[in-house]
């Protein structure tokens, strides 16, 4: 018997299966999708199974025997060996990244394997008649072990660490008693059975979507914010889970898991798992281990549970679809939604995604019938959307007001009074954007990346938010020695210290990247809110989607064009969900709620189209401005970054690599090589080509041979986005 081996080797050129033979006392036990330790050179390397075989060809090399099984717990199963194939030719990605990247890292193959299993012992009564022997021969001198044997002729089994470890191990050595080991899991939920009914606008897309359980159909579920998404997506869970099927609900965001996942306990108890980058390994194994043994039928977590091991999948749902965290900036840079769509086909299952504000490629798809377009107008029950005021900060500029417009102010003083609840949204963390030498010009930046630092001012460090340079702030300047440093910019650490300034009696907290790095600090920081231990919660676009606060009422922007002036395709769209799906955290519940947006540009249509509230106009407008520039939903787009340490051979690396794609394809504009928007990071220099196509079938073929060209390339590397988010 032999078997195929994928083995895990740095060098691309190794991505193909080797043929091994399989020892005889491993012929029962090994299966396609576990890996192994295989002799490679003079090495052992670890590598996955992707075939076995009766027989070979010949072939020109040696064949040596496989070593071991590394774990046979785990095996990856066909639909996911088939995805595994399916990411690699998607992204361009070598298979073994694509399989490791389906694996948490606890479990992934190079790692040396720790054990995670954490397990209770459990005692019990090993023979009756023994026991009742010993009874009655000890009657009396060894009362207590009596208890002991009394207990659990009566329980069955009692877990062993709540009894005296003498007394137990007296009767283990007499055979009394026996143990069990049974696994036991760190995260462990328990109903508490919240139902409410669907109202009838709900119903109706429940039944849609309930009509397509049985093949594949992908949904774009348009709903408005606060029209109450995630009860239609436990009322569909329940009816797949009742079917004995399983499902996957992906969010954007940890701070959403949290919120999301809590309902999901309410509704199933432990049949839920959770994945998410803030769980420590242990509980990820966990997690992944009840889903792989199938004792779970609904996972909750961020991208990568997409690649979640379950059996029987009934539907998979993706909340907040738009959000740019479904796409994985780096190798393999893969989009959860063709993930969703390549599962959803493979099982002939519904694929449910959902957003207040569709992605424009999603909603392209919907108008042209490719997905099933659902739609909720209004929200649950009484509520409705906010009021949105736009102030222009120009005029507040000539008032001194350099952060907080006087109706802001005016606003929040009056939500406080009424015991009610704001949120303030500032898309950039840290202290001060820049700092700048006021004597000689000086101005604090990466040695690496040419970005300008940070300050961070409770760690007094500047900060390359890039490649996470760090070092301390001098109070004098380091070129000219002068004490003329000058802080500029505002981040919401600033912003922070400047409301608790203007309003001291109001409770405030800050939910960003630094004062979430904690475990279990998002979950605090949302909880404590919700049960209103503060007045005011600000914080980046963390706060921006999905979270649910009955009691706010005001909703901030303090300066909305920190990201409409990103040099991106996507600036506008982004800017647009971000205000919108901000704006949506206001008046969710019984009081009418309000949004102030503060902006230098309250002539642009995308603050226009977001103080209206009104995404279909958005939409249309930015569509059309895509159409004229040839950008996507219209056109493709891929993303070419050729990187290197010298700066002029990646230049002419860049020149020769358009020339090449140039040749080899057809109706593809080619446009480049320009600088990338992050020239120079981590000391490399990177310049960008980018590819725009409608239909081009050489693609991938040509783009896989122009990669294999960079393979051996020691000084510079190529990188290829498909579908890229941010160029
Ligand atoms: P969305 O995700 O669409 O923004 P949510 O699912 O967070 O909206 O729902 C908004 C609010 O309405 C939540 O507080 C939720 O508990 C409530 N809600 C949703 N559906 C119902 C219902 N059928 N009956 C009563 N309250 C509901
Ligand atoms: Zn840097």
């Amino acid at each position: 018997m032999y078997a195929k081996v994928i083995i895990e080797y740095s060098i691309k050129k190794l991505d193909k299966e080797f043929i091994y033979m399989i020892p005889n006392d491993l012929w029962k036990s090994l299966k396609v999708g576990m890996k192994v330790m295989v002799p490679f050179g003079h090495q052992e390397v670890v590598g996955f199974v992707t075939d076995i075989l009766d027989a070979i060809d010949d072939i020109s090399y040696e064949i040596k025997y496989i070593s071991k099984i590394v774990d046979e717990k785990l095996v990856l199963n066909k639909e996911l060996m088939n995805l595994g194939k399916f990411l690699s030719e998607n992204t361009l990605c070598t298979l073994i990244t694509a399989y490791q990247t389906m694996l948490p890292s606890s479990l992934k193959v190079k790692k040396q394997k720790s054990n995670y299993d954490l397990f209770d012992e459990y005692i019990f009564i090993k023979d009756k008649e023994k026991a009742l022997e010993y009874k009655s021969l000890y009657q009396s001198k060894r009362k207590s072990q009596i208890k002991i044997i009394d207990e659990l002729l009566e329980k069955g089994k009692a877990l062993k660490k709540n009894y005296s470890l003498s007394l137990v191990n007296t009767l283990l050595g007499n055979g009394v008693l026996d143990i069990e080991k049974v696994q036991k899991y760190r995260i462990n939920k328990e109903t508490s059975n919240i139902k409410k009914e669907l109202t009838d606008d709900q119903n109706k897309v429940f039944l849609k979507v309930k009509d397509s359980f049985k093949k594949y159909e992908p949904f774009l579920l348009y709903g408005i914010t606060g029209s109450g998404k995630t009860e239609i997506y436990i009322k569909l869970i329940e009816e797949i889970i009742n079917s004995g099927k399983t499902g996957i609900v992906l969010v954007p965001e940890i701070s959403l898991t949290h919120q999301i996942a809590k309902r999901f306990y309410e509704s199933f108890g432990s049949d839920v798992a959770i994945l998410h980058s803030s769980l420590s390994e242990g509980e990820k194994y966990d997690e992944y281990l009840k889903i792989y043994r199938g004792e779970v039928h609904v996972v909750v977590g961020t991208r990568s549970a997409i690649f979640a091991p379950l059996q029987n999948l009934g539907i998979i749902i993706i909340d907040e679809e738009d959000a740019s965290s479904y796409k994985q900036d780096n190798n393999p840079r893969y989009h959860a939604r063709d993930i969703a769509m390549y599962r959803g086909k493979y099982n002939s299952i519904p694929v449910l995604l959902a957003s207040a504000t569709p992605s424009l490629d999603s909603k392209a798809r919907a108008d042209k019938g490719v997905y099933t377009l659902l739609t909720l107008k209004n929200r649950v029950g009484t509520a409705i959307l906010p009021k949105i005021h736009v102030v222009n900060m120009e005029d507040e500029m000539k008032k001194r007001n350099m952060i907080f417009s006087d109706l802001l102010i005016s606003k929040m003083k009056e939500k406080i009074s009424k015991n009610e609840q704001i949120i303030l949204l500032l898309n950039r963390r840290g202290f001060s954007t820049f700092i700048t030498c006021s004597n000689c010009g000086f101005t604090y930046k990466c040695p690496s990346c040419d970005i300008t630092l940070t300050y961070h001012k409770s760690t007094n460090n500047l900060i390359c938010h890039y490649c996470g340079y760090q070092k301390r702030c001098e109070d004098v300047c380091p070129k000219c020695h002068e004490k003329a440093l000058n802080y500029y910019g505002l981040g919401t650490e600033k912003l922070e210290e400047k409301l608790k300034e203007l309003m001291p009696n109001a409770s405030v907290v800050r939910m960003d990247q630094d004062t979430t790095r904690n475990k279990g600090t998002h979950e605090k920081i949302i909880e404590d809110f919700k049960n209103e231990k503060y007045n005011i919660l600000l914080g980046t676009q963390m706060i921006s989607k999905g979270l649910d606060f009955p009691k706010v009422t005001l909703v901030g922007v303090i300066n909305a064009d920190t990201t409409l002036n990103i040099p991106n395709f996507k600036a506008s769209e982004n800017t647009f969900s971000l205000l919108h799906q901000v704006a949506g955290r206001s008046g969710r519940s019984t009081s009418p709620g309000e949004v102030i947006i503060q902006t230098f540009n309250p002539d642009n249509y995308v603050i226009k189209c977001a103080q209206e509230n009104s995404y279909d106009k958005f939409y249309l407008h930015e569509m059309n401005f895509r159409q004229k520039l040839k950008y996507p939903p219209y056109f493709y787009l891929v993303s070419l970054k050729v990187i290197g340490k010298d700066y002029q051979k990646t230049i002419d690396t860049s020149k020769k690599v358009k020339s090449y794609l140039e040749q080899n394809l057809n109706n593809v504009i080619v446009l480049g090589p320009t600088t990338a928007q992050v020239f120079k990071f981590n000391n490399e220099y990177r310049m960008q080509i980018i590819l725009k196509y409608k239909k081009c079938d050489n693609l991938r073929t040509c783009l896989k041979e122009l990669d294999n060209l960079f393979i051996m390339n020691k000084d510079i590397r190529l990188e290829i986005d498909f579908n890229p988010i941010n160029i």
